[in-house]
């Protein structure tokens, strides 16, 4: 049976120039260095950026239980002039792998098919190893649900995920992400009557509602914060009242506001407690509220288990670092696993998305051995 090299492998997938869905033949040359270790691949279909399909791959080695799960992703971002290495390359250099995709996040896939490949090698086992990989995390979003659609119509079960998202800072498995916040969207109109600015009582004014409305907002907290998760934040974006004249008071006024919110939330609740707030100020104004909300992502957290220490215990044991749980960054796929108990755990974040994204090879073998070691304590 094949290993696989996680350098030479993250070489290779960077050399596909994989921005915006497109695939340029990536998931048929994993499918193919997958299927030649023993795992079973579909490629899942998803909407694309342009008129083509965006592809997603599913693999699997193994039918049984328990199923640990690698949650990947293949596209990369654009930002592709003034490099001092063309970015497609995969050129190693003094001691770095550069590209696109180095550390965000071919080099993860990379480190982990090149641990499952050493592992299904070296040992016999009971359960399954899978890897999803979608073409669309650092745009439209799609793959991911697409994929997680077809496991639900197939019946298959993860057990737990390891999301490789760059999640590291100053050093490999400094940190590991437990969960993220949840991302809302809102636009408030508030809609008056208009007038004359000298003839007070002829006019209903939605700025003062609005104000009011900012105000109470702003002034209510959410929530004092979990263990992992700061407090929740809304924040207010943007005003607007769309009115040329001083000395007329406007119909209508808006603004827009983005909230944070940990897992002591669910958007839908969310919405109702926000959408009676304004109502209520709304109504005591004489005005009417129009909210139109828009859900980024849930928050989503995974308690501390047996899994997520064991992993803890192995970052410890490969690098000597303590690391830190906790639910920082941005948004990832990792949303889209629904109940799966999952953590991220991936290369540093120190270049991503930059001109000249590198990654120290140093880091990937570190990777490789702590994914590697995951596994073997895993089964
Ligand atoms: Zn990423």
């Amino acid at each position: 049976m094949k290993t696989y090299n996680e350098v030479k492998l993250a070489q290779e997938l960077i050399r596909f120039p994989t921005i915006k869905t497109e695939d340029k033949g990536i998931m048929k040359f994993l499918s193919k260095k997958l299927s030649s270790i023993g795992f079973k691949c579909k490629v899942i279909k998803s909407k694309g950026t342009g008129t083509k399909s965006a592809l997603n791959l599913y693999a699997r080695f193994g039918k049984s239980k328990p199923h640990i799960n690698f949650l990947g992703h293949t596209d990369v971002v654009a930002n592709l002039n003034n490099w001092k290495i063309p970015p497609f390359r995969g050129v190693v250099k003094k001691g770095y792998l550069n590209g696109r995709g180095s550390q965000d996040m071919k080099g993860g896939v990379a480190c982990w098919i090149s641990a499952a490949s050493n592992f299904i090698k070296k040992k016999k086992f009971k359960g399954s190893i899978s890897i999803i990989i979608s073409a669309d995390e650092e745009t439209t979003g799609y793959g991911c649900p697409a994929v997680i659609k077809y496991l639900k119509r197939k019946g298959e079960k993860i057990d737990f995920s390891i999301v490789g998202e760059p999640s590291s800072n100053k050093s490999v498995g400094d940190e590991i992400r437990i969960g993220r916040r949840g991302s809302m969207n809102g636009i408030i109109n508030i809609y008056g009557k208009s007038g004359h600015s000298a003839f007070a009582g002829s006019y209903i004014n939605p700025c003062t509602a609005l104000a009011k409305i900012i105000t109470k907002l702003k002034s209510s907290s959410l929530d004092n914060g979990t263990k992992f998760m700061p407090p929740s934040n809304l924040e207010f974006t943007k005003m607007n009242v769309n009115n040329l004249s001083e000395n007329v008071v406007p119909q209508s006024a808006s603004a827009k506001f983005n909230v944070r919110f940990n897992s002591k939330h669910k958007s839908s609740s969310l919405k109702k407690k926000l959408s009676k707030i304004i109502n209520a100020i709304a109504k005591k104004e004489k005005c009417k509220a129009k909210i139109e909300y828009k859900v980024s992502g849930e928050a989503f957290y995974t308690k501390p288990n047996k899994q997520i220490y064991m992993v803890k215990k192995i970052v410890k044991k490969v690098t000597g670092n303590s690391a830190k749980l906790n639910c920082r960054g941005g948004t990832s796929d990792s949303r889209f696993l629904g109940s799966i108990p999952r953590l991220e755990l991936g290369l540093r974040n120190s270049t991503i998305h930059m001109v000249d994204e590198r990654s120290p090879i140093s880091d990937l073998k570190i990777l490789t051995r702590i994914y590697n070691s995951i596994l073997e304590n895993y089964f």
